[in-house]
């Protein structure tokens, strides 16, 4: 998996960059919906084919991700991030934020 290492450092034991914890599974993109300490809420569209009507229906998907120390001075609300999958580490956290994109290639996911 590629990882990008932030410029800042951080003494954050559950970062992937400067921790000990490993990232395995899948990726996802999405918008930062609400922020915490160390904690933010993303949120993005997936689509479903409902058989009765033939048609896609849009959905939403939240998911919890660990922010890092060395990124929470980057991400802030409103910011597209992606995220990647990790052991859990609490009970609704198993995804970290990994990286900030731009918001006009963020635009594009949505
Ligand atoms: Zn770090």
């Amino acid at each position: 998996m590629e990882k990008q290492t932030p410029n800042t450092t951080c003494n954050d034991r559950l970062c992937p960059f400067h921790g000990q914890i490993s990232l395995r599974g899948r990726n996802f993109k999405g918008k930062v919906i609400k922020k915490f300490p160390k904690r933010v809420v993303i949120e993005f569209d997936r689509t479903i084919f409902v058989q009765k009507y033939e048609r896609y229906s849009k959905r939403k998907t939240k998911l919890h991700a660990r922010l890092p120390d060395c990124l929470k001075d980057e991400i802030s609300i409103g910011d597209y991030i992606e995220i990647a999958e990790c052991r859990p580490i609490s009970k609704m956290i198993h995804f970290i934020a990994i990286k900030k994109i731009n918001n006009s290639e963020g635009e594009k996911i949505q």
